[in-house]
């Protein structure tokens, strides 16, 4: 068996537990190889059953001595076995599990692992695991806890994993050069796969994990650090003329810049006149005014004689920032064209058209802007709008459709340091530490729905005023069906409520063009309250919403809240956000408090990062990258550190990885920068 093959030849692995199998990305025996596990369960341990002991797990040898007996209570099925040893018998007890009854075999001897109970005089084990015992039992061992889906049960996962070990042992080819494993003290890779899954020794766990630890963030940074090299050796960057103040040549925008977006495009300035290719990253809270600083560095390229183009994650966005350039750019003579999946044929051709004879010298629009067959005039800068939605690999596609073309990133999400430094290292950091004038707190209310009633009023007495609103319901993971249904059922019952409102939603099934409509609808005020889940979470801009109510608010991340309450609050007019959750727990009401103290989005982070604990905060999916299958970059920031160190050193020794010894990684690093890994 080869390590590429499907896992569908293993054995055992029919259509249904295929399925399973994909939904967890394993479609290869690889695949299941690198599926590590979660926990591990400590079986080595083998007590004797006059040993076990009431509230505690345990693991324990018992032989079957008859066939268990089914009951029930109401629609509650139990099923009761007693096992024996040499020490004295148990009962083993399963809730609906009927064919537990005859599923163990009397005669045979089973490893049963789960919590012990003292029911009056009674030991009872309650829904423990059991596994039929060989001949060749070597006692005890240290077993596997897996990420798992529904009907994909640890056992199964476990026997796959042994099986898959079996079939391909010492054939996982090894990527580490032989200097570096020497150097860093890396295990080896077969040997790590086997221990991480089945440990046998304590020490071996430690190496194995080490090992595979590494090996992810060693990928990690060589990955980026490919990318930035063909980046850098793109050679000299388009050197732009300096102009009289280019923020003031901003004029064009309706309002005076804030002290840091100046600050900003003065270090962008600096970028584009130093002859160097720029590639910068803009952080700045929502609100804070990114796209001004985006469309003055569009427009002082534009009169460099260079197209400009941005990239936004969604359609209506990318509408939003079409409209925006178009007010500002067509009065004076700059023509912006729009591209994105939903253009008919022809309106596509038309502008691939203008794009590729520099007509069009401003260009906004989805990922449709990086595909094949898009090609600039003469592309000098390529900006990304809410990076965190793209992968990095694509990026560098939008930057690929020039020679030597400036990059501007922009992201709302705050990043702790370490982080910022793995993902964008390879980037300049820009912050916009400063929101525009004249912006009113958002009052925000953590409330329970008992309350309904009255924010119905409220939500009235503003449309009676003229004024907008936003009701967020929470995203129904992976399916999209179920979320639709959800939140058009929402959007009836509140317009049953909202007398008064002229209440329309947008969800994840509508096309393209559906929710481009209803999002014109409100933003030209057509529409009083606007009925979605997050995907209206990124970059819209309506001044005129000013409330903004959010059901199931203890489903939403803290950073999450925080970007959905700065659609509100964009005019002059007093904004509210309105949290509402029923949720009783501790940190839900924590939570919730935060929001409702905190405008900040860097205390907001911070907040979540000690509430929700760095695992989940440090995911890298929200920032593009994979998610790390391994490595917890809260508790294995010393290999970090050793593997950026081995990265510098592997450039020093090999910089463009021709020698021999580095082939298997050369391939794997550049798997990663092509596979879908990167672009999410
Ligand atoms: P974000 O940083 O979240 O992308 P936007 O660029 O959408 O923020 O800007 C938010 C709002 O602030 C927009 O309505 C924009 O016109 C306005 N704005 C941006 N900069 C300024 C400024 N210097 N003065 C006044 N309003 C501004
Ligand atoms: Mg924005």
């Amino acid at each position: 068996m080869e390590r590429s093959d499907p896992v569908s030849a293993l054995k055992g692995i029919g259509e249904q537990r295929e399925k399973r199998l994909h939904r967890l990305d394993i479609f290869t025996v690889e695949q299941l190889l690198t599926h590590y596990p979660r926990d591990y369960k400590d079986r080595s341990q083998i007590l004797k059953i006059s040993e076990l002991i009431p509230n505690e797990t345990a693991a324990f040898l018992g032989q079957v001595r008859g066939e268990g007996q089914n009951g029930g209570r109401g629609r509650m099925v139990f099923t009761r076995l007693k096992v024996y040893d040499e020490t004295g018998s148990v009962t083993v007890l399963w809730f609906n599990q009927p064919y537990m009854k005859s599923s163990l075999k009397t005669g045979e001897w089973y490893l049963f692992t789960g919590k012990v109970q003292q029911k009056g005089r009674q030991t009872e084990v309650v829904s423990p695991e059991c596994e039929r015992i060989g001949e060749n039992f070597a006692g005890g061992r240290i077993i596997p806890v897996y990420p798992s889906v529904e009907g994909l049960s640890q056992k199964t996962l476990r026997g796959l994993v042994e099986q898959a070990l079996r079939e391909t042992v010492d054939t996982l080819p090894e990527e580490l050069p032989l200097w570096l494993r020497k150097g860093y003290r890396i295990a080896e890779r077969n040997f790590a796969i086997e221990n991480i899954h089945f440990p046998k020794t304590e020490q071996g766990f430690y190496d194995a994990r080490r090992r595979l630890v590494f090996e992810e963030l060693f990928l990690l940074q060589a990955a980026l650090f490919r990318l930035k090299q063909t980046l850098e050796d793109s050679g000299e960057g388009i050197r732009l003329k300096r102009k009289k103040a280019v923020w003031e040549k901003a004029a064009i925008l309706p309002f005076a810049l804030t002290d840091a977006q100046k600050t900003v495009l003065k270090e962008i300035e600096k970028d584009m006149t130093s002859g160097k290719v720029m590639n910068r990253l803009v952080q700045g809270d929502v609100g804070s005014g990114k796209t001004a600083v985006a469309l003055a560095a569009a427009f002082w390229t534009i009169q460099n004689g260079f197209q400009a183009a941005i990239m936004a994650p969604t359609e209506v966005l990318a509408r939003q920032h079409y409209e925006t350039f178009t007010k500002l750019f067509a009065p004076v003579g700059i023509e912006t064209v729009l591209l994105t999946g939903s253009l008919t044929a022809k309106e596509k051709r038309e502008a691939l058209a203008k794009v590729a004879s520099g007509a069009a010298m401003m260009v906004v629009g989805t990922h449709a802007v990086i595909q094949a067959g898009v090609e600039f005039a003469r592309l000098g800068l390529a900006v990304t709008d809410e990076q965190h939605r793209f992968g990095v690999r694509q990026r560098s596609l939008l930057a690929d459709k020039g020679k030597n073309v400036h990059t501007l990133v922009m992201t709302a999400t705050p990043i702790p340091r370490t982080l910022a430094l793995i993902l964008y290292g390879d980037l300049d950091i820009s912050i916009i530490d400063e929101l525009p004038p004249g912006r009113q707190k958002i009052d925000t209310l953590a409330v329970n729905s008992s309350y309904r009633k009255r924010i119905y009023a409220f939500i009235q007495k503003h449309k009676a005023e003229g004024r907008q609103t936003y009701v967020i319901c929470p995203m129904i993971e992976e399916n999209e069906k179920l979320e639709a249904q959800a939140v058009l059922q929402h959007t009836e019952e509140l317009q049953r409520e909202l007398e008064s409102c002229r209440v329309a939603c947008v969800h994840g099934k509508m096309k393209a063009k559906e929710k481009q409509a209803v999002m014109e609808a409100f933003a030209s005020g057509e529409i009083d309250v606007l009925v979605s889940t997050t995907v209206i979470e990124v970059g819209i801009n309506v001044p005129n919403a000013t409330i903004m109510l959010i059901e199931n608010a203890e489903r939403f991340g803290l950073a999450q809240l925080h970007q959905l309450r700065g659609r509100v609050g964009r005019g002059s007019e007093k904004s509210y956000c309105i949290l509402v959750s029923d949720s009783k727990t501790k940190v839900a009401k924590e939570r919730l408090k935060t929001m409702a103290e905190s405008e900040d989005g860097f205390v907001i982070s911070e907040m979540d990062l000690k509430l929700r604990g760095p695992g989940e905060f440090f995911g890298l999916r929200q920032h593009g990258l994979p998610e790390l299958k391994i490595a917890d970059l809260s508790r294995d920031m010393p290999i970090l550190k050793e593997a950026q160190k081995a990265v510098a050193e592997l450039i020093e020794r090999d910089r463009e990885l021709a020698a021999e010894e580095h082939q298997p990684l050369k391939r794997q690093i550049e798997g990663y920068l092509e596979g879908k890994n990167l672009e999410m």
